[in-house]
């Protein structure tokens, strides 16, 4: 049978089948020489011992689609990345540090805005503004009112979604609209996994529907851009793509140099103007941290 990993603790590995079963496993045979650590979201073949008591060995590890780093998940389709549009005010600062996040990891973005009920429209268009236009797909939501819970929950359908954004913004709030049964899903196993969760914080993923996984990270307040090379930056941001044919060096950073497609478009607005103070400002933090 093959199931997924959604959570490891203390020799344990929990498989959820995908359907709506929750496996307690240990570790055998192959799985255990394939010296690959298992990570949470990875989907494995598993021998069930007793289906009464949920319990059962895992065999082995499936090939991994993709891992990521930050959070260690496997087989990841998408980053459901959450700011609200006030209360707290958006940090774009932030923001664009976790795209270019993303972007380094190859893994797409969908950007949600909440508590759209305690902001103007203006206020809400001009943070939809700046992302649509750099190409990320934007939703506007407000999970008191239920707006956008139903678009949200069908954008996450079939897939495992990491859900990301900074504290206060609802993310536990999206959480539980999206999953009220959560509490009580799984009844002998899910108790004994509640335990451990007042131990220790593992990253674990959520089951919401067939097939459907979303995986709750820590809050952060602040996020620092991994990278050493500086030139490298420009590469993650999707909107410099278009322009960077017109600028006069092959190699433009699109900071000091003459004749930049890039500046050029930002001038007339067709890059915001946000977006690229963000840019400068992370190149330049990137330059000056550069180690020797
Ligand atoms: P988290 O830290 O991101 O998990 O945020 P929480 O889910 O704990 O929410 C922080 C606060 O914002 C709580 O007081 C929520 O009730 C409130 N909140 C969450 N979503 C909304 C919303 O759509 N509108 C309003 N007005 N408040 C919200
Ligand atoms: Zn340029």
């Amino acid at each position: 049978m093959i199931g997924k990993i959604i959570k490891g603790i203390g020799g344990f590995y929990y498989i959820h089948d995908g359907i709506g079963s929750l496996y307690e496993c240990r570790a055998k045979g192959k799985f255990r020489s394939q010296k690959l650590k298992p990570l949470v979201g990875d989907d494995v073949e598993m021998d069930i011992l007793d289906e009464e008591k949920k319990l059962g060995n895992v065999v082995s590890i499936l090939p991994r689609r993709n891992d990521l780093i930050r959070p260690a998940v496997a087989n990841v389709d998408q980053a459901l990345l959450v700011f609200s549009v006030t209360s707290p005010e958006p940090n774009f600062n932030l923001m664009d540090r976790f795209l270019i996040m993303m972007e380094q990891q190859g893994l797409p973005v969908i950007l949600c805005f909440n508590k759209c009920d305690l902001a103007t429209d203006d206020e809400i268009a001009s943070c939809v503004h700046i992302y649509k236009h750099a190409g990320y797909p934007v939703e506007v939501i407000s999970v008191s009112c239920g707006e956008g819970i139903e678009r949200i929950r069908s954008l996450l359908r079939g897939k495992t979604t990491v859900l990301a954004g900074p504290s206060g913004v609802g993310k536990s709030s999206l959480m539980n609209a999206l999953n009220p049964e959560a509490s009580m899903e799984t009844g002998e196993v899910s108790r004994k996994i509640q335990r451990g969760r007042h131990t220790t914080r593992h990253s674990e993923l959520f089951y919401l529907e067939k097939d459907t996984f979303l995986m709750d990270t820590p809050g952060f307040t602040s996020l620092s851009v991994f990278t050493t090379e500086e030139r490298e930056i420009r590469g993650w941001y999707p909107e410099f793509r278009e322009y960077q044919d017109r600028c006069r060096f092959l190699d433009c950073v699109h900071v000091g140099e003459r004749e930049c497609g890039v500046k050029e478009a930002v001038k007339d607005g067709r890059i915001s103007e946000v977006r690229y103070e963000n840019y400068l400002q992370i190149y330049s933090e990137v330059k000056n941290t550069r180690k020797y």
